[in-house]
């Protein structure tokens, strides 16, 4: 991955209508002549005539280039800079300071401020055009290296061959699912699962095949689950680790029941015609009940575990939860 691969690449050069301008002028007429050469240019335009507007009009709708004015009643130019410069915002804030001030110092004090760059009065158009394209670089810069950024994270959080979440990611995340359901009182559940005789698939079919069924699997897990709390581990070869947050035990034995059946039912292609695998699971959940309250995520794994090689030992192609310890399992009709 580099950074050409970022959605805008360098070949379509931004144009001005693809920022946002924020002016901050409180004079009527600089407003006034300001915002149309700015329109004039392709410039979306929002004013304001102080600089607690615009700090103000910014926490509310992200513009990405601000103008602004030195002298401002409620806070001034600098203050404005400085205040943007302190705050976090979606994406970097270029600001520009327009200003009647036209001395060394005040060049100095509004770069220390945080202003990106300054530019005096009466107003230069061509000056201010040339300008605004090198904050549209800069911003581009900005963007493409928050993206190639958020791709990586995503990358080093995923399993390469099947989209799942990696183990990694649920070795750092399960913990702290573990103690927001502690924190908020509310249940969270564990699916550990095996597939079934997957050797025999590899040995039958070839490794590429198999590499199909674990790709088949993940996919019809996905469309099994809620998709907006559950979420998917390839924990290991041919392991996969259901988390639940909110499911208590019962809605999570029939969660993977109907995980185990829609597997069981599935035709999965592959290039010899089609195959149907079976994977037997494990359910650990309430924390109070099992494996027990305060459990570690060390704990909770071993539990379900437990669970799961009960569901190889009674057959296979089944589900079994804490009962299971006493030998009940739910197996197929
Ligand atoms: P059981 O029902 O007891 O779980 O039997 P099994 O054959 O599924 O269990 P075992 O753990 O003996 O075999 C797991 C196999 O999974 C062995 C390994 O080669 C295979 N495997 C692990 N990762 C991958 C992978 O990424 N792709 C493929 N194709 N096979 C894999
Ligand atoms: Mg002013
Ligand atoms: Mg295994
Ligand atoms: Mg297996």
């Amino acid at each position: 991955m580099n950074l050409t691969d970022a959605p805008d690449s360098a070949s379509t050069p931004p144009q001005p209508g693809d920022f946002e301008v924020l002016l901050a002028e409180d004079d009527p007429v600089t407003l006034l002549t300001t915002r149309r050469f700015l329109q004039k240019s392709g410039y979306r335009v929002t004013t304001v005539d102080n600089g607690q507007a615009a700090f103000a009009a910014l926490r509310e709708h992200f513009f990405p280039i601000v103008i602004t004015d030195w002298e401002m009643p409620e806070l001034d130019g600098p203050a404005l800079c400085r205040q943007i410069r302190a705050t976090s915002f979606p994406g970097y804030v270029y600001t520009l300071l327009l200003t009647a001030r036209t001395s060394r110092d005040h060049i100095l004090a509004g770069l220390e401020a945080g202003a990106d760059d300054y530019l005096t009065k009466p107003l230069d158009e061509a000056q201010l055009i040339a300008r605004l394209k090198t904050a549209h670089r800069i911003i581009e810069l900005e963007r493409r290296l928050t993206s190639a950024n958020e791709q990586a994270i995503k990358l080093s959080i995923t399993d390469a061959l099947t989209g799942c979440f990696n183990r990694r990611h649920f070795m750092s995340e399960f913990p702290r699912e573990l103690d927001r359901s502690r924190r908020f009182g509310t249940p969270v559940s564990l699916v550990m699962c095996d597939i079934d005789h997957f050797k025999r698939i590899n040995d039958t079919h070839g490794h590429q095949t198999g590499d199909e069924v674990l790709r088949a699997v993940a996919q019809v897990f996905r469309n099994t689950i809620r998709p907006t709390t559950d979420w998917i581990t390839r924990y290991g070869g041919e392991e996969f680790a259901v988390i639940l947050p909110g499911t208590d035990l019962k809605g999570a034995m029939i969660l993977a029941e109907r995980l185990r059946q829609n597997l069981a039912m599935h035709d999965i292609a592959i290039p010899q015609g089609v195959l149907r695998a079976t994977a037997s699971f494990g359910v650990a959940s309430e924390l109070r009940v099992w494996p027990a309250e305060g459990a570690t995520a060390e704990q909770f794994l071993a539990a379900a575990d437990v669970c799961l090689y009960a569901s190889k030992r009674a057959g296979r192609n089944r589900v079994s939860g804490p009962e299971a310890l006493g030998g009940a399992t739910s197996a197929p009709a």
